[in-house]
This record gives structure tokens, C-alpha cells and sequence, in this order.
């Protein structure tokens, strides 16, 4: 059997690995192998695999055989590429070791920089550079981080200082400066010394001096650092499986802090906020890199591609030469990726290095313009680019921008790094964060800069806003990256954590008081701005046309009143798949009624009832027709619990105006609410059920939607009406119902003189009713599946009171997700399919669809494209995320193009493609 190979070389233009191979070398190891394939300059160094990763936790965190020997055969050629050798006192080759999982995870692992130096190598590099300052701050800040990340020397409470950062402030006090520039070799020196003494008093052993075993040390930190916390959260937050692992890098050092003709940047091949097609990027001369990231110095741009601010100079008007070289590998990698890449470069004394690429993480308007932007530039095919936009990303653009008419009290401008609008109560951390946000208050999280223990924090807030830091800095990135606002790099706020407030200017600004923020502008408001609806045209309009152009399924909508129906139609609903009638019982003076209707004494006290709300039902369903003219529209029949209509029977107050409205006495009605009480009122008197008890409701409820159809389909408007029973479990409760309506039916339209197609229905939401499919499509011209019910009755769980226990199983891995945000396939997707295959064997072409809350899920659309449904229905926000779904539901489970036929053998039907399961993304 052929051994495994655990190590992978990149160097010299050649490299083992390449960028299809992101499972096993993780996203950075196996990018920078294809930069290196490319030509494009890359520093030497070599990739540990995941598998090691996945070996290293399955084995009490040891190594599999030979990987000792694969990574010292490696370094050799690490050695001979870079003509430096670890270790070397003369000429020694310094290496980074950082964490490369499958997807970027910015910032949540661990990195250990400059390993190999020691008190012998550190006078070779002071040779090789001539700048001994450079040298010692090169060791200082290796043994600072190799202490904190490899030997665990940090804080032992919150409320301690960096032990590290505490000696170096000793330091600068003693010798009567303020800024680390400032610290001369001597004093650099002498603080390797101290934070040696540090690690050896708090560990009770030495920093290792030997470069191998600060390599290995490296190594295994950051496998570890893959089940740290934040990790652990972020992988949470993402859906990351635990079992991907992370890989190791292992790369040549190079240094953009070696005078002012070394620099080092960040930047995105197209700007990551608006998706514009420039070169965007920011840079730091005589800086290492994670200055640019971590926002302790607001970095230049790399051009004047957008107006720079006065005085500030560019890569390109400073180093043009290299300016150009660094453009020019922005097309090659553009062109051989044919996506949008975020890169990190640096340059050491005039030569230009890049230390990674991948895709860049985008604002959902930016990967929409992208996306269209690049099928124009004939980079990418349309089918492509609708893959290249996440439906639950676009969720973003669905949602209001501040008002431009609002009047706004501007208090600061920073920089707009990641869009839309946040209205929020300030506070200043993220666990405060988390607390408000669990209360139900919408917070923005304000900081002086972000790290990545903020996240969780970040998530629940509103909006962020920091005071340092510029496009490309922790907030910036992963503000994009959760769709959220960010306002980055406010420098006229100075924000007092002790004190709980920021102020800009002359305002202050308190814990607890709102704020507003335009993240398209970068401008920070007191108080809160109203919101107005987003527009949906331009790149929006013509990428949605293609997700239309390639889906199968039909989306409709879930909505009540003809505003709803309006938003819906808006964002492009192919009709209602879902009218609840109930809410329409409930307003206004019309509960009364119902409330009479219920508790009549007889059939006629009943119908009297009824006959007052006829009217305003009709009106409603006018409405609904109005503005669905032309698409169908599903309306269901009555269906909550008898008890949510009627009056709280300790509420004397309005039992006795009912009863006298009513007629009857106090006492009588007390009585017969008592008589309708049930102890499971959710599986008692609902759905159809009611119905059945009280058939003129459904006679009342048909002969408004028949009226109205009629008036409407008078004013020349095309009317399709589909009336739909709920809860059904047994065929005879359908026939019962379906016969009303089409008793009414046929009445209204003769008495009208008006002939509408319509059909009757029933929604498949109880076991039963999916089991016995095929008796009750005989019955049935449409089926819906709710969803939400039938996930209830599935699961036994009910659907209103099981949301905490979910949550923990989830959590502990007993379910893999909510069976009601996303649906349970083995289980309630069984009784799905099985319904639609049996309504179908009885009615073939049965017209099928979803209306639970999953038809606007993702993976849950995934699921009713691969059972053959017709259309999903979900809430109007959803629609465009439902359309994107299926059209990209449809490209996933495209059956294979057939193969060429053969000349000598009749061609054989293929297959289909396998179907594979909805994964998430
Ligand atoms: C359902 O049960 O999935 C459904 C759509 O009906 P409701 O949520 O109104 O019970
Ligand atoms: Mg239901």
C-alpha cells in the first residue's frame, strides 16, 4: 500500500499540492500551492494536511508515523529554495506556522511568527540585514507571541494585564517614551531577556532555544488552537464541521518591516463592499502584517482608484514599480480563478512576495454585482454566477436602508466598510452585547477595534462601529462576512471603556442610548433614523431573471392582506400559496361577531352571526384578488383552536357587554365557554375540525371568496382561486368540506352570471393524512404540505413550546439542526415524499406544494426540488431567497448531459445524476 503523504512542498514555481485540493490542505495550504504553480512569487514552505489534524485528536494529540521525517525532508527543500538554513547561526531561514482550515476562519486560530530564532541565530540575521534594531524587535515579538500562543503565558483573570505587554510598558516608562518605534536595539535586547525570565518564572522551564523544537511547538499549538473557544464558536456560528480539522502551513519568513522600501498589505482583486471592478486595497510601509489587520495604524490605500485624503500617499505613487507587478498578478489570479480573490502581499527590501489568496468574503450587493459583472465580462457562464450569491446572503439586500429623507443628526464619518443601515442602544462589549441582545434589545456594539474573541458578540449586535482600523481590519472583514453593518475607523470619536461612552465632538454618547449608522456611507447618527423598503432592480433584477430562468419550482408567498400580497408580488410570488383567513377574525369589531357565532344558542343565532361578517371577509379577498390579478390564490379555510376566539371567562367585564350584545345571560355564556374548554386545544377543535362543527362557517367563508372572485373577475381581472382545507386526517372530512364549497360555488356564480376556475384542496399535515395520500386525493385537486403541523405530529413536539429544548439538541448533537426551521428529511421528508408519490398515483400531475415555514429555507427548497413539488410558498421577504434557491437547487441535481451516442452501440438512457443530500453551506 502506498504510504500517505502528510506533507506537501510549495517553492521554486513547483508545488505537490494544488487548489483543488482544499479538503486535505485546507484553503490557504492549497491556494498558495496554485500561486505557486502559477509563477506568481510565493515564499517557500509546505502544508501538514487536515488528515493529521483529524489523526492528532482521534490519538491523544500525537502524530502519525513518518510525519517527523516528511516535515525535515521538506524543510530541506525549504532550505536550498530560500538559500538560508534553520537553525543556521550565519544564514538562518526563519518560518511562520499558521492554521489553513477548509474555509477562512479570519483571525480564530493560532499563528506563531519568526520561529527558528535563538540567541545564536539572531546574530546571523542582525549580519544578513545589517539592522540589529529590526533583529531584536523580530525576537522580542517572537518570544511574546511563541510565550502567549505556544506556552500559554497570558492573563490568568480578566482583569490582569498582558503580562508580556506590561514589561514592555515598564519598559518605555523607564527609559521616558511612549511609542515602541522609539525602543532602541539595546532596550530590545533586554526585553528578550525579560519575557524569557517571564516564561521561565511562570513555567518553571526555559523558552525553547533549539529552532526544532520551537517548530514542533509551533505545530502543535495551532492544531490545538482548532478546539479553542472562539474557534469552536465560530465554526458554530458557520456551520463548520468539527471533523474537517485545520492544516498547518509552514512557510519562509519574509519581513515588510525592513525600512521604508518594505511594506506589507491586504487587498481584494474588486471592492468587497460594492462589488465596482478596481483594485482595492490598503498597506502599511516598514509594518508587519498583522498591523494592517489588527487596525492599530489606519493603513494607506494601494491606489487612487477612489479619492485618497490629502496628503496621503499610495503603493502606486511610492513604489510604482511594484505597483505595477502587484496589479499585474490582481489579472493573472482574477483570470485563472474567474472570482473574486482577497490577497495578502509583502514586500522586503524592494521584492515583492504574496503570502495568500482565496475568495474574497463580499457584501451580498457586492457578490451580486460581481456575479453579473463577470458573466458581462464573459468570465463566467449565467448558470455560474447564480451560484456564486448565498440565498440567506441576499437576505441583506431585502431589507430597509435609512430613510434619505429622514432628517439625521450626524455626529461622526468613518469608513463604510461593510453596507446597510443599523438603529441601536450603544454598548461597549461584547458579552454586554450578548446580555441585551438575549433581552430583546437591538444593540451596536461600539469598540476601539475588534478581535476575534468579539464575535459572538458581533453576531447578536445590530451594527458595529470601532474608532481605529480601516477596510480591511477584523471589523471590517467579518462585519461583511455575517451581513452585518459596520462603520469602521471613526477617528473623531474617542470611546472611554471606563466610563461607558464615546464621545464625538462635543456629543456624548452613553451606554443604553441609540444611535443610527449608514454603513453604505460610513456615517454614525444620535438617536434613531427611520427606515425606508429597499429597491430591487438593476444587477438585482437581471441576476434574479437568471435564478428564474434556470428554476423548476414555482415560488409563491404566505401573505394575509393585499399589502403583504403587493411586497410579495414585488420580490416576484407566483400567487399565494398560504391565505390565513384566521387574522381576518380577529380585527376590529369583527371578534365580536365570531365570538356570537360561536356561542349562539342555535343555527339561526349562528348564521345572524355570520351574516355581519360576510361582508368584511369579502372585502379582504377583493382585495388579495386585486393584487394577485392573473397568479392563483390559495386561501385556507378556517383553522386555529376554538378557544383563541373566545373571551377569557374571568373577564366579567367583557362576558357581560357579550352577553348582552348577544342577548343571553351572563351565566349562560360562562357555561357554554366553559363547555368548549379543552386541555389540548392545539390537537382539538382546529382546522377542518371546526368546519365540521360549524359547517356555515365554511359556507360563509366560501360564498365571500365566490363573491369576491366574481366582482373582481367583473372588473376584467383574471381570477384563480384555490380553496384549501386544513388539518385534514381522514378523505370523508375533505368530501364533507369540499361539498360545501362547491355547493357555494355553484350557487354564487349562477346567481352572479360569472364562471370561475377554481380548484379544492387540502393541506397534508398530519401523519394520516400523508399516509393515506392516495385515498385523499381523489378528493383533493391540489395538496399543500404544512409543515409546521406536521412537523409537530411528527415529532410529537409541540410546535410553540419546544424552542429551548431544541436549541440544547442541537447543541448536544441529538438533532442536527430544528426540524422546524429546516426540514427533518429522514423523518417529516419521508411522510413528504410519500405523500406526493401516493397523491400522484391516484391523480397523476397532482399539483403539489409546501407552505410550512421551510418553503423558504434553503436547504429546505433543496429538499421539494429533489421530491418533484411544484412550488414552495414562503413569507414575502423570503421569495427572492426562495427563487434563488431552487434555481440553484435545479443546477446541484441536474441530471448528467447525455453521452455522445456511440456509433457501433445503441445509446443507452443515462441515469440521472446521483441526488445528493442539502448540505450547508
Ligand atoms: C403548517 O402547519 O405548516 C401551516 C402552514 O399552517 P399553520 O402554520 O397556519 O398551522
Ligand atoms: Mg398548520
Amino acid at each position: 500500500m502506498a504510504k500517505k503523504k502528510y506533507v506537501y512542498f510549495f517553492g521554486d514555481g513547483k508545488a505537490d499540492g494544488s487548489a483543488d485540493m482544499k479538503n486535505l490542505l485546507g484553503g490557504k495550504g492549497a491556494n498558495i500551492a496554485e500561486m505557486t504553480n502559477l509563477g506568481i512569487p510565493v515564499p517557500a514552505g509546505f502544508t501538514i494536511t487536515t488528515e493529521v489534524c483529524t489523526y492528532f485528536y482521534e490519538h491523544s494529540q500525537k502524530y502519525p508515523l513518518g510525519l517527523k521525517k516528511a516535515v525535515a525532508q521538506a524543510l530541506k527543500k525549504v532550505e536550498k529554495s530560500m538559500s538560508a538554513k534553520f537553525g543556521d547561526p550565519k544564514n538562518p531561514l526563519l518560518v511562520s506556522v499558521r492554521s489553513g482550515a477548509r474555509v477562512s476562519m479570519p483571525g480564530m486560530m493560532d499563528t506563531v511568527l519568526n520561529i527558528g530564532l535563538n540567541d545564536t541565530t539572531i546574530q546571523g540575521l542582525i549580519a544578513k540585514t545589517g539592522n540589529e534594531r529590526f533583529a531584536y524587535d523580530a525576537y522580542r515579538r517572537f518570544v511574546n507571541m511563541y510565550g502567549d500562543v505556544v506556552m500559554g503565558v497570558r492573563p490568568e483573570t480578566e482583569k490582569e494585564h498582558d503580562p508580556f505587554e506590561e514589561i514592555l510598558e515598564a519598559k518605555k516608562k523607564k527609559r521616558g517614551i511612549t511609542l515602541d518605534l522609539e525602543l532602541t536595539a539595546e532596550d530590545l535586547k533586554e526585553l528578550v531577556a525579560e519575557f524569557k525570565a517571564l516564561i521561565k518564572k511562570r513555567l518553571g522551564k526555559p523558552f525553547p532555544e533549539d529552532p526544532m523544537d520551537q517548530l514542533w511547538g509551533g505545530i502543535g499549538a495551532v492544531f490545538e488552537s482548532w478546539n479553542i473557544p472562539r474557534a469552536i464558536s465560530y465554526r458554530q456560528i458557520h456551520g463548520i464541521p468539527e471533523g474537517w480539522g485545520t492544516a498547518v502551513n509552514v512557510q519562509a519568513m519574509v519581513f515588510g518591516n525592513m525600512g521604508d522600501d518594505s511594506a506589507t498589505g491586504v487587498a481584494f482583486t474588486r471592492d468587497p463592499a460594492t462589488g465596482e471592478n478596481y483594485f482595492y486595497g490598503e498597506y502599511l510601509t516598514n509594518a508587519q502584517g498583522e498591523d494592517v489587520v489588527a487596525g492599530i495604524r489606519t493603513p494607506q490605500p494601494i491606489n487612487r482608484a477612489k479619492k485618497v485624503p490629502k496628503g496621503m500617499m499610495t503603493l502606486e505613487d511610492e513604489m510604482p514599480k511594484l505597483y505595477k507587478q502587484l496589479a499585474g498578478i490582481r489579472n493573472k489570479l482574477e483570470k485563472h480563478y474567474r472570482e473574486m480573490q482577497d490577497i495578502e502581499f509583502t514586500i522586503q527590501q524592494g521584492k515583492l512576495w504574496m503570502l495568500q489568496t482565496r475568495t474574497g468574503k463580499r457584501t451580498a450587493a457586492a457578490a451580486v454585482k460581481t456575479a453579473v459583472d463577470m458573466v458581462k465580462e464573459r468570465r463566467i457562464s449565467k448558470e455560474e454566477a447564480v451560484t456564486r450569491v448565498s440565498p440567506d446572503q441576499l437576505d441583506q439586500l431585502l431589507h430597509p436602508t435609512l430613510d434619505p429623507k429622514a432628517a439625521k443628526d450626524k455626529i461622526a464619518k468613518g469608513l463604510p466598510a461593510s453596507p446597510g443601515a443599523a438603529v441601536g442602544q450603544v454598548v461597549f462589549s461584547a458579552e454586554e452585547a450578548e446580555e441585551w441582545a438575549e433581552k430583546g434589545k437591538k444593540v451596536i456594539l461600539v469598540r476601539v477595534e475588534t478581535s476575534p474573541d468579539d464575535i459572538r458578540g458581533m453576531n447578536v449586535a445590530e451594527g458595529i462601529l470601532t474608532s481605529r482600523g480601516g477596510m480591511t481590519s477584523h471589523a471590517a472583514v467579518v462585519a461583511r462576512g455575517m451581513g452585518k453593518c459596520c462603520v469602521a475607523g471613526v477617528s473623531d470619536i474617542s470611546v472611554d471603556y471606563k466610563k461607558s461612552r464615546f464621545t464625538a465632538g462635543k456629543v456624548v454618547i452613553k451606554e443604553g442610548d441609540w444611535i443610527s449608522m449608514d454603513g453604505t456611507k460610513g456615517e454614525v447618527y444620535k438617536g434613531e433614523v427611520a427606515k425606508v423598503e429597499p429597491k430591487l432592480t438593476g444587477d438585482f433584477g437581471t441576476f434574479m431573471k437568471w435564478a428564474d430562468e434556470i428554476r423548476v419550482l414555482k415560488v409563491r408567498t404566505n401573505a394575509d392582506t393585499p399589502h403583504d400580497s403587493g411586497v410579495a408580488r414585488a420580490f416576484g410570488a407566483q400567487g399565494i400559496g398560504l391565505c390565513r383567513t384566521e387574522h381576518m377574525f380577529f380585527e376590529g369589531e369583527r371578534i365580536s361577531a365570531v365570538r356570537q357565532m360561536i356561542l349562539a344558542e342555535d343555527l339561526a343565532g349562528r348564521k345572524k352571526a355570520l351574516n355581519k361578517i360576510l361582508p368584511m371577509q369579502r372585502e379582504d379577498f377583493v382585495g388579495i384578488f386585486r393584487a394577485m390579478a392573473g397568479l392563483p390564490v390559495t386561501i385556507r379555510t378556517l383553522d386555529p383552536p376554538l378557544h383563541e376566539f373566545l373571551p377569557d371567562i374571568k373577564d366579567t367585564k367583557e362576558i357581560n357587554a357579550l352577553a348582552k350584545e348577544m342577548g343571553v345571560k351572563p351565566a349562560y355564556l360562562k357555561k357554554k365557554i366553559s363547555s368548549l374548554a379543552e386541555f389540548n386545544p392545539m390537537l382539538g377543535t382546529r382546522g377542518c375540525r371546526l368546519g365540521i362543527s360549524f359547517p356555515e362557517i365554511t359556507e360563509m367563508q366560501a360564498r365571500a371568496i365566490f363573491e369576491a372572485a366574481c366582482q373582481v373577475a367583473r372588473e376584467g381581472k383574471r381570477v384563480l382561486p384555490e380553496i384549501m382545507i386544513p388539518l385534514v386526517s381522514h378523505v370523508n372530512e375533505l368530501k364533507l368540506q369540499r361539498a360545501i364549497v362547491e355547493q357555494v360555488a355553484k350557487e354564487v356564480m349562477g346567481k352572479q352570471g360569472v364562471k370561475i376556475k377554481y380548484m379544492v384542496g387540502t393541506m397534508i399535515e398530519l401523519p394520516r393524512a400523508a399516509l393515506t395520500a392516495d385515498e385523499i386525493a381523489a378528493e383533493a385537486q391540489f395538496f399543500s404540505f404544512g409543515t409546521n403541523d406536521l412537523t409537530q405530529t411528527t415529532f410529537g413536539m409541540s410546535r410553540d413550546d419546544t424552542g429551548a429544548l431544541l436549541a440544547s439538541y442541537v447543541a448536544n448533537d441529538i438533532l442536527p439542526k430544528d426540524p422546524f426551521v429546516s426540514i427533518d428529511e429522514p423523518g417529516v421528508g419521508k411522510l413528504v415524499a410519500m405523500g406526493v408519490q401516493k397523491g400522484r398515483s391516484t391523480r397523476p400531475g397532482l399539483k403539489v406544494g409546501i407552505c410550512g415555514e421551510h418553503g423558504g429555507d434553503p436547504d429546505s427548497v433543496d429538499f421539494c426540488h429533489r421530491v418533484g413539488l411544484d412550488y414552495v410558498s414562503c413569507s414575502p421577504y423570503r421569495v427572492p431567497i426562495a427563487r434563488l434557491a431552487a434555481a440553484q437547487a435545479a443546477l446541484k441535481h441536474r441530471p448528467a448531459k447525455k453521452a455522445a451516442p456511440k456509433k457501433t452501440a445503441p445509446a443507452k438512457k443515462k441515469a440521472p445524476a446521483k441526488k445528493k443530500a442539502a448540505k450547508k453551506k
